[in-house]
């Protein structure tokens, strides 16, 4: 079996033992580091560390002090923790269209939802690969609004040479199956010394000093536990991320010329971290999404769909007040077309060579 994720933390023993040891077990010196090294990685000023990636979304929104009605324009192909969070804040969510060569949000679809409530334009930087920023930030600039980007899934990845996470408020998680991972955690990046200093008051229930309170706050803390966990994965992240780039190219060479099955790109000036490899079925395939599955299933290859309905499509959302349902034919499309294959970079050639023979296989290839 090759799974789709693999988590393997053991080299963080020492460094848990560290903070076992040491007695500090909140907001200590281990998650100082960790924002450090984590500020490094993305190349932004200031990392601030919060206890998921769904709570750096509403840190992030929190900061900016929306009003109720005021909209975030957001991808509705995404997780569903962009969304909630949103909600959560107090806000309204409006969705832009994805193109299917990034699975990020249009540019022109994001443009043509900026109306008059619009305070917030929130890319999701899907799959490891970076929206299209060169025109996003632009955008959000010409239009005086906020840029808060999901980047649950991109650490380390750039758009022309810098990191995603620094052009605005940077969202990331660190759960288990991130490409960096604290079990549960997040961290929210900017270059503004204000807002970092706003939200690392805003974490600890809007104390700066003891019972000295300058905002309604929340507990938003990680611990030095689970900051351990990540110290020696921030020291290995280029080599890991390399990995997963290599078994993408060596997938895209095994994978290609199949007909109806179109293989994911790393476009140009953007630097993919392949937090998912992820194909599309079309009509034109020999077989189904749901039945290259199936068979992948039974050849012991693990896959999943991220994600198999746009992130409104639900019964709790319909008749929400804070959900602006739109027509979003590309991300409906890609729903029934995409299926994702192990990158991992526990994966041998042999692996990734394994996972080409058994889709090759199942397109009668
Ligand atoms: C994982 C993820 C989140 C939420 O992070 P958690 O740490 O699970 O709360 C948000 N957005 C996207 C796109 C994600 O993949």
């Amino acid at each position: 079996m090759i799974p789709i994720t693999v988590v393997d933390v053991r080299d963080a023993e020492p460094y848990v033992l560290e903070v076992l040891r040491s007695g500090v077990l909140a907001q200590g010196p281990m998650v100082r580091r960790f924002e450090e090294s984590f500020a490094a990685v993305v190349g932004a000023r200031h990392a601030v560390a919060v206890n998921n990636g769904t709570t750096a979304l509403v840190a992030a929104l929190q900061v900016l002090d929306l009003q109720p009605g005021d909209e975030v324009v957001t991808s509705p192909f995404t997780f569903v923790a962009t969304l909630n969070a949103i909600l959560e804040a107090g806000a309204t969510a409006r969705f832009a269209d994805i193109r299917e060569d990034d699975f990020c949000v249009d540019p022109d679809a994001v443009a043509a939802a900026i109306g008059p409530r619009t305070k917030v334009l929130m890319p999701v930087h899907l799959y490891g690969q970076a929206a299209d920023l060169g025109k996003i930030a632009p955008l959000a600039e010409e239009h005086g609004l906020h840029l808060v980007e999901d980047a649950a899934q991109a650490h380390g990845a750039t758009f022309d040479g810098r990191g995603v996470g620094s052009f605005g408020l940077g969202c990331f998680s660190f759960y288990a199956t991130k490409n960096i991972t604290t079990g549960e955690g997040g961290a929210i990046t900017t270059d503004d010394d204000a807002v970092a200093d706003r939200l690392r008051v805003l974490r600890n229930q809007g104390m700066r000093q003891r019972y000295q309170y300058e905002m309604a706050g929340h507990n938003y803390r990680m611990t030095d536990l689970q900051a351990a966990v990540a110290i020696p994965q921030l020291e290995k992240v280029e080599r890991v991320t390399a990995r997963r780039k290599s078994n993408a190219e060596r997938l895209n060479a095994g994978l290609a010329g199949l007909p109806g099955l179109r293989t994911p790109a790393e476009l140009p000036g953007r630097s993919h971290v392949w937090h998912q490899y992820t194909v599309l079925v079309t009509d034109e395939a020999p077989v189904t999404r749901d039945e290259l599955a199936e068979r992948l299933g039974e050849k012991g290859v693990g896959h999943g769909v991220y994600y198999p309905k746009v992130v409104f499509d639900y019964d709790c959302y319909r008749e929400h007040p804070g959900v602006v349902a739109s027509d979003v034919p590309v991300a409906s499309r890609v729903t029934r077309q995409c299926l994702s294959l192990p990158v991992h970079a526990a994966m041998s050639d042999a692996d990734v060579d394994a996972v080409v023979t058994a889709v090759r296989e199942v397109f009668g290839a």
